[in-house]
């Protein structure tokens, strides 16, 4: 085997191996070629990040101010921008996501995270309610204090745009981190690594450990000095560390699984409706939790927008994610792609016909042994069978046509998972009256993954528990006390 990258764990300010020196091979998706090396960390391996992280916060990372920290993130953005084509490149690898997509959302939304979190940490503010008067009353304010140890867990899908989703709220409201990445994906939170140690994090506020879910994930979750944990993943995990962390009474966040409606009305602009849900189809490979992959029309515009979406998902250019063209790169892995096929042919035994796509591109060189799939689109299926309600993750979607805005919103409201909606109308009446129908932590009208960092990000149902962004992020991170103090003693 050629040389190739060994990746390590970042212990207590060191990078290091893991104690047994077992490492696993990292696949480039779109080669099939070993991209690194990385850890097979154990329990061992986790338990000395933790006692770290547990030994830093009682160190003088607890003693540094609100605008210390804030300085931190800002440099940690910093770094960022500097390292920012050599992020761009780590992230396509390993994904095989295009390097277009990285370098227009990933990285740079990875960077807003930790300015985001610097500013609001300097601007934030806690309740104050006073009872009574000043001669016999009372003044109640809210404290907040760091939470501890927080075990952040981590899927391939974005990989450090998520990490810093959790790593900048943890850091600004003073907590010790300890994160395991997916094993898929571990490079971008080596060089995130690497760069808080550059900024000046002291020594053990910040571990990653690298491994695999079972073992290394296991093991943070069920470790009795974390504190609080988020996990962003699939549902059927979440349900696990959910079970494990709940009896030792960890603070915890969920962000799981989707099947997003998309939901065209006729009387939509149909030309950016047809445009947008291609986006919200694809982008990513379609492997982004907040993906619309039922896409529900009406039914006097039903032909016309199958008509349009066939046409443009079978024109988008898949391959090389080096390549400025390529708009649809490699699925995360080979196992991943062969769950997505199972799905096409889960849905032609349903009764699905495959409208676009359906099979691997012929591609040359390097990329004929990566996991590449065409954009997919299948019609004629009904809207409860398992293809249209169980999660797939790729690149293939459903079409479903409907009558009434009733029937829109129980086909949408018709699966076990509740994470986010899109509604496409041009009737701002029925804009508000289906939004607040639809049983989703997240609607976008209009729109598709327009994202301000300052609103709840969550699911509900089998998508997840809790929410996080903003002002949650903050509350999630932190423990809120109550002071109360009487005002003529
Ligand atoms: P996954 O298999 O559930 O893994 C997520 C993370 O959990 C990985 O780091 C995994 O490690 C780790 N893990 C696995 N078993 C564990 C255990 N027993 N204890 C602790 N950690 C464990 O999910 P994925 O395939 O990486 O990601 C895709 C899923 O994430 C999709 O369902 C997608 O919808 C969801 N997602 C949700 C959101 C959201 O915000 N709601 C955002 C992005 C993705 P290994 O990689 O080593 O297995």
């Amino acid at each position: 085997m050629r040389d190739v990258r060994v990746i390590q764990n970042f212990i207590a300010g060191e990078f290091c191996g893991p104690q047994d020196g077992e490492l696993m091979d990292n696949i480039n998706p779109a080669t099939g070629s070993v991209l690194s090396r990385f850890p097979r960390s154990k329990a061992a391996d986790m338990d000395a990040a933790v006692q770290a992280a547990q030994e830093a916060m009682a160190g003088e990372w607890g003693q540094w101010s609100a605008e210390r920290r804030a300085d931190l993130l800002d440099a940690v953005a910093e770094k960022i921008t500097e390292r920012f084509e050599e992020l761009v490149e780590i992230e396509s690898l390993d994904t095989g996501k295009p390097r277009s997509l990285a370098r227009a959302v990933d990285i740079p939304r990875a960077r807003a995270n930790f300015r985001f979190f610097a500013g609001a940490i300097r601007h934030q503010s806690t309740g104050c309610h006073i009872m009574g008067t000043p001669q016999d009353g009372a003044v109640n304010y809210t404290l907040r204090k760091p939470v501890g140890v927080a075990g952040l867990i981590t899927p391939w899908n974005l990989p450090l745009y998520l990490l810093s989703w959790k790593v900048a709220p943890a850091l600004a409201m003073g907590n010790t981190i300890v994160a395991k990445p997916s094993e898929l994906t571990p490079m971008s939170a080596s060089v995130l690594a690497e760069i808080l140690d550059e900024v000046g994090l002291p020594s053990g506020v910040f571990n990653l450990v690298h491994g695999i879910g079972p073992e290394a994930g296991q093991r943070l979750v069920e470790h009795e000095d974390v504190s609080l944990i988020s996990f962003t993943g699939g549902t059927q995990t979440g349900k696990r560390v959910a079970a494990t962390a709940a009896p030792l009474f960890k603070k915890l966040s969920l962000e799981l699984g989707g099947k997003n409606p998309t939901i065209v009305f006729a009387d939509a602009q149909l030309d950016v409706a047809v445009e947008q849900s291609l986006r919200a189809s694809f982008a990513n490979q379609g492997q982004i939790c907040l993906c619309g992959s039922r896409i529900l029309v009406q039914a006097e515009i039903y032909d016309e927008f199958e008509k349009a979406f066939v046409e443009k998902a079978k024109a988008m250019a898949v391959g090389d994610p080096a390549l400025d063209t390529t708009q649809v790169g490699a699925l995360i892995s080979q196992g991943h792609l062969e769950k997505v096929e199972s799905y096409i042919e889960l849905a032609k035994q349903e009764g699905g016909r495959v409208l676009a796509g359906g099979k691997r591109p012929r591609l040359e060189g390097d990329a004929a042994s990566g996991a590449f799939l065409e954009p997919t689109v299948i019609g004629g299926l009904s809207p409860t069978c398992r293809t249209a309600t169980e999660e797939i993750f790729g690149p293939v979607v459903t079409l479903h046509k409907f009558e009434t805005e009733e029937e829109a919103i129980e086909i949408a409201n018709g699966v076990r998972y509740g994470l986010s909606a899109s509604v496409w109308t041009s009737n701002l009446s029925r804009a508000h009256r289906v939004s607040a129908e639809l049983d989703t932590g997240m609607v976008w009208v209009n729109t598709w993954l327009l994202r301000d960092l300052r609103v709840p990000f969550g699911g509900m149902k089998d998508s997840g528990v809790g929410r996080e962004g903003g002002d949650n992020s903050l509350e999630f991170y932190s423990e809120s006390r109550n002071i109360c103090i009487r005002l003529d003693a």
